[in-house]
């Protein structure tokens, strides 16, 4: 059996992370008063950057909910009670598989057994810590290669108290990483062709609610936009609020309730 290409190989970017600490404590003393959640992650591993911590504490200090989401493999006890004491919201563990063979098939090189052990372990320092945050989930993106394992996944989770998340795969080229199920797709194969079984673009809600900003610093029209494609403003967070009502940002949101962007024809949300 071949390795699985991740869909995201098309991703493009100049830095891996966002670690521009002056630049983020800015951006939420300026907009503390409009943030409810802030999401320490997009389309990377938050784990990279050595601060992370101190982008939590920020938040935290100001009331303001934080979640990451990690393949969990450069966790240690150091940083899990740094994340405890700094009070972040919610962790999320990318676990595609619950045996090496599958696992291996999305994350190439990884070793799921250090990753189920660093989540043990969190487990077992928040509750040393007793501390009832942050909420552990656990998300599965199903595939041909896993769907076999949701049951054992479940059951874990519930064993050990973890939210359980289960996810589709977004396919850009690769269809047959779908899964046989069809009910864990999120598409339907019409004519030959693989098309979203709903699409609700029309009543998208997150352009008017959340806001990204790339480890480029670019603000882009939405978690999907994953390449980025629709890059709303580059290198200019030092006015956020202009950026959020600018005629460009209204004009792609025009487009996405009507339907218009092709990114949309491929979003499971
Ligand atoms: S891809 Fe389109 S429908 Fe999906 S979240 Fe983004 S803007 Fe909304």
């Amino acid at each position: 059996m071949k390795n699985v290409q991740s869909p995201l190989k098309k991703i493009k970017r100049n830095h891996f992370i966002f670690d521009d600490f002056k630049l983020f404590k800015e951006i939420i003393l300026k907009y503390e008063s409009n943030l409810i959640f802030v999401n320490l992650y997009f389309q990377g591993e938050p784990l990279l950057n050595k601060e992370i911590s101190k982008f939590i504490e920020i938040c935290s200090k100001h009331k303001i909910y934080t979640h990451i989401s990690t393949n969990g493999i450069s966790l240690d006890s150091t940083l899990i009670k740094q994340f405890i004491k700094n009070k972040l919201t919610k962790i999320t563990f990318s676990l595609d598989g619950f045996s090496n063979e599958t696992y291996t098939k999305y994350r190439k090189n990884s070793n799921l057994h250090k990753i189920i052990s660093n989540i043990l372990l969190f487990k077992e320092i928040k509750e040393k810590e007793k501390s009832f945050f942050p909420i552990i989930e656990i998300q599965l993106i199903v595939n041909k290669y896993n769907e076999h394992e949701i049951p054992q996944i479940k059951e874990w989770c519930q064993k050990n108290k973890f939210l359980f998340k289960q996810k589709t795969i977004q396919i850009y080229n690769n269809y047959n990483l779908l899964p046989q199920n069809e009910k864990y797709s999120r598409y339907v194969k019409k004519n030959n062709n693989f098309i979203l079984k709903k699409n609700t673009s029309s009543m998208c809600k997150r352009i008017f609610y959340h806001l990204i900003i790339t480890s480029d610093k670019e603000v882009v029209l939405c978690c999907q936009d994953k390449i980025p494609e629709f890059i709303i403003s580059k290198d200019n967070l030092n006015n956020i609020n202009k950026i959020w009502f600018s005629k460009k940002f209204n004009y792609f949101r025009a487009q996405v309730l009507k339907n218009n962007l092709y990114l949309c024809k491929n979003c499971g949300i």
